[in-house]
C-alpha cells in the first residue's frame, strides 16, 4: 500500500495521478484521489490500476491544489468500499484519509467504538482513525488527531486532508516509510521517493518516527512529536522486496542495498558456476552484486511479462501441466547445460522459488544454486506487510536443508541478519519476521 499527498502545488489531481503511477508497484487492487480547492473535497476511486480508474475527464473534476491519493494492495477485504482515500462528511468539517499500514490494536479499538455506537463500512484501519477523531469530541482537528495518535499502535503512515490542511503522520517505530519533498513552493509527501522524480519534486527529509507534520497555507510545515518513545525500526522488507530500486529510504538507496546483499552472499556462499541471474524484478540488483563480487557473468536468464494484470485469466490445469508459463519465462539457450546461481529476495511459502528452480532445470540447467537476499522468515508479520499466517511460512516448519530439498535446489544459502543490517548502513530496521523481535506490543 502507498500514500501520496500534495500541498499547494498547482493541479494537485494531475500530480497525484503521476505520483500514484510511480507507486503502483506497492498496490494494484485499487486506487483513489481526493482533492480540495479550499471549499469542497472531491474524491474519485475504484478497483484496478491507476491507468484503469482515472482519465482526463475524471481528473478535471478533482479540483484544487491540495490532494491525497492511495494505491491499495490487499488480499483481505476487497471491494470498492475498502478503496482509499476515505471521505467523511461531518458538520465540523469534511476530511479525507489515506493509510499505509496496519494497526495492531484495531480489534480492540473497533470493538470499543462499536460499543459506543460507531458503525463501520469497511475493514480498513483508516476508518477506525476517522471514528476515533470524531469520538473524542475535540473540535480542533490538529488536537483531535494528536489524541488519536496516542490511542493507535502499529505500523502506519497516513495522510489526512481537510479544506485547508494536510497532515502526515508516521508511527513511533517508523515501521512504514514516509518522505517529504518540495515542488514550486508547495510540498509533496510520499511513501517512496521514486514518486518525487515522477512529479519533479526534490527530496527534503523523511517524516520522523512518532512525528506528525502539518502543512498549512502561509506557514512553514509544523512538526509535532507525539510519541513518548520513538525508534527507527523501518520494515526491512521495504529494502529487500517492496520498494523500487530508485527510491531512497531512510537515507539508503534501495538498489545499492540489494546490490550489497548480493555481494555479501558472494563472499559468504561462493560456488563454482557459469552464470548468475536474479528473479525479476526485485532480485536483479542482488544478482548484479553477486556477479560483480564473484566474477561470474551476470545474465538475464528469466524474462518477466510486464503485462499480466489483476484480471488475467490463469491457464487451465491442463495447459499448466503442458508447461505453459506466462509470467516468467526462461531464456533456454543461455541456461541449457549451465551451472546457475539464482538470486531471490525472499522465501515465504517457498512455492515461487520451487517453481523457478524446476523451470530452470527443465530448461536444461545442470545445477541451480539458490541465494536468498534475507534470512529465513519463520515469524509472521503483524504490520500488514506479509499477510502469511505462520502455518504458511516454510521456514516455520523446515530448516535450511529442509527448504533446500523442498525447492529442489543444489544448494541454498540465506543472507544472515548482521549482513542485512550492514547493507542498510546500520540504519535501524524491523527484522521481526526473521528474529521474532517485534518492535510493538502484540494483541
Ligand atoms: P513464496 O515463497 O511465498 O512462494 O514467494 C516469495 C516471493 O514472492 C518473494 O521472492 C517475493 O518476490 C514475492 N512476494 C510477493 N508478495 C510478497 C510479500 O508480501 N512479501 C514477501 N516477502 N515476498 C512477496
Ligand atoms: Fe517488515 Fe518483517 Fe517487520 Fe513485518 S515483521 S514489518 S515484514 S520486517
Ligand atoms: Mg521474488
Amino acid at each position: 500500500m502507498s500514500v501520496f499527498g500534495v500541498f499547494k502545488c498547482g493541479n494537485a489531481a494531475e500530480l497525484t495521478y503521476y505520483g500514484l503511477h510511480a507507486l503502483q508497484h506497492r498496490g494494484q487492487e485499487g486506487c483513489g484521489i481526493c482533492t480540495t480547492n479550499g471549499m469542497e473535497l472531491y474524491r474519485e476511486r475504484g478497483e484496478g490500476l491507476v491507468i484503469e480508474i482515472f482519465n482526463e475527464k475524471k481528473l478535471t473534476q478533482l479540483k484544487g491544489d491540495c490532494a491525497i491519493g492511495h494505491v491499495r494492495y490487499s488480499s483481505a477485504g476487497g471491494g470498492v468500499d475498502n478503496v482509499e482515500p476515505f471521505l467523511f462528511r461531518h458538520h465540523t468539517g469534511d476530511f479525507s484519509i489515506a493509510l499505509n499500514g496496519s494497526l495492531v490494536n484495531s480489534n480492540q479499538l473497533q470493538m470499543s467504538l462499536e460499543t459506543q455506537g460507531s458503525i463501520f463500512q469497511s475493514s480498513s484501519d483508516a476508518e477506525i482513525i476517522a471514528h476515533l477523531m470524531k469520538m473524542n469530541r475535540i473540535k480542533d482537528k490538529t488536537n483531535a488527531i494528536e489524541e488519536v495518535l496516542t490511542m493507535i499502535e502499529g505500523a502506519y503512515a497516513f495522510l489526512i486532508l481537510t479544506k485547508d490542511k494536510l497532515y502526515a503522520c508516521r508511527d513511533a517505530n517508523g515501521l512504514q516509510p514516509l518522505s517529504i519533498g518540495k515542488r514550486n513552493g508547495g510540498y509533496i509527501v510520499a511513501s517512496e521517493t521514486c514518486a518525487f522524480e515522477a512529479v519533479g519534486a526534490t527530496f527534503v527529509r523523511d517524516v520522523n518516527p512518532g512525528e506528525m507534520v502539518i502543512f498549512e497555507k502561509g506557514a512553514d510545515p509544523k512538526s509535532i512529536l507525539f510519541a513518548d518513545k520513538s525508534s527507527h525500526k523501518m520494515c526491512a522488507m521495504e529494502l529487500v522486496y517492496f520498494a523500487r530500486p530508485d527510491s531512497e529510504i531512510e537515507g539508503v538507496n534501495v538498489h545499492t542495498f540489494r546490490k550489497n546483499c548480493g555481494k555479501y552472499l558472494a563472499r559468504l556462499a561462493p560456488v563454482e558456476a557459469d552464470l548468475v541471474m536474479g528473479v525479476p524484478d526485485s532480485s536483479i540488483s542482488g544478482a548484479i552484486g553477486y556477479a560483480e563480487e564473484s566474477g561470474i557473468p551476470y545474465e538475464i536468464g528469466l524474462i518477466k511479462n510486464k503485462y499480466i494484470g489483476r484480471t488475467f485469466i490463469q491457464p487451465s490445469q491442463e495447459l499448466r501441466e503442458k508447461g505453459v508459463r506466462l509470467k516468467l519465462s526462461p531464456v533456454r539457450s543461455l541456461i541449457t547445460g549451465k551451472r546457475v546461481v539464482l538470486l531471490d529476495d525472499s522465501i515465504v511459502r517457498g512455492t515461487t522459488c520451487k517453481r523457478i528452480v524446476r523451470m530452470l532445470k527443465s530448461a536444461g540447467a545442470k545445477e541451480v544454486h539458490v541465494r536468498i537476499c534475507c534470512p529465513p522468515m519463520p515469524h509472521p508479520c503483524f504490520y500488514g506487510v506479509d499477510t502469511s499466517a505462520r502455518e504458511e511460512l516454510v521456514s516455520a516448519r523446515l530448516d535450511v536443508e529442509g527448504v533446500r530439498q523442498m525447492i529442489e535446489a543444489d544448494s541454498l544459502f540465506y543472507l544472515p541478519e548482521e549482513y542485512l543490517r550492514k547493507a542498510g548502513n546500520e540504519t535501524g530496521l524491523c527484522l521481526a519476521c526473521y528474529n521474532g523481535e517485534y518492535p510493538t506490543r502484540l494483541y
